[in-house]
């Protein structure tokens, strides 16, 4: 290279740099940046440094005393919010009695095996999520976490007919595993003022009494189980008589 090509081509890298620097300065307010004593930025138990390319978070250091600690999926660093990509470095885990890590989908890299024991340590990932790759990549001890957080909605039933005599309505519907079954009837499509029924889990049909001579009614069911109930089946028409 010639030198004056290498002289505009170091001062372009120092001009950007410079503007790097200070695009990261301005958010800056010293008095709320804490560092511990591993000479990391302090957010709340965790050391935690900004990653190589500046748009995640590498978690270094553990400062609490849980025995199942909890790594959020992100922190504030220089007044920026930013997912935690790492969790890199046992310092404070290990040493400090720490059994369980819970990693947060956001992290794809994990310690570095030769460095990082993690001893005695086991990790929570999601099944088939990027940190599940990481640990398992380094050899680190893993389980699975499984997903109650999610509660699994109430199946509800479908009504399979309905027969008009009279003043009669029968009502059949598909068995599903529930602990009972509700149903409400009205002359209004939107079931207002509607009359409920209950029936035991066993049951599979209704029959309902004292409607109205050449009136249309409405009916629909849902299902409960425990003390939750299922949404609502689609709307079906009692044809009137
Ligand atoms: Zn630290
Ligand atoms: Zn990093």
């Amino acid at each position: 290279m010639k030198k004056k090509t290498k002289f505009y081509a170091l001062l372009l890298v120092m001009v950007l740099s410079l503007t790097q620097l200070a695009g990261m300065a301005v958010p800056v307010k010293a008095a709320e940046t804490k560092t511990c004593s591993h000479g990391r930025t302090l957010s709340g138990d965790f050391g935690i440094i900004l990653h190589e390319c500046a748009d995640g978070i590498c978690v270094m250091c553990y400062h609490g005393h849980s025995k199942r600690v909890v790594i959020p999926d992100k922190f504030t660093i220089y007044g920026y919010t930013l997912p935690v990509w790492q969790v890199y470095g046992d310092y404070g885990f290990s040493e400090n009695g720490v059994k369980e890590i819970v990693l947060p989908d956001t992290v794809f890299g994990v310690g570095d095996k030769e460095f990082d024991s993690y001893e005695g340590i086991t990790f929570y990932v999601h099944k088939g999520s990027d940190a599940e790759k990481a640990v398992k990549q380094e050899g680190y001890t893993y389980k699975y976490l499984n997903n109650t957080s999610k509660p699994q909605p109430v199946k509800g039933t479908t009504i399979k007919r309905t027969i008009r005599i009279q003043n009669l309505a029968k009502i059949t519907w598909k068995k599903v595993k529930c602990d009972k079954y509700e149903i409400r009837y009205s002359q209004k499509k939107n079931m207002k003022n509607a009359k409920k029924v209950n029936c035991g889990k066993n049951k599979t049909s209704l029959v309902i009494k004292k409607l109205k001579k050449n009136r249309k009614y409405y009916v629909q069911i849902r299902t409960k189980s425990g003390k939750k109930y299922s949404a609502w089946s689609k709307v079906k028409v009692i044809s009137k008589r």
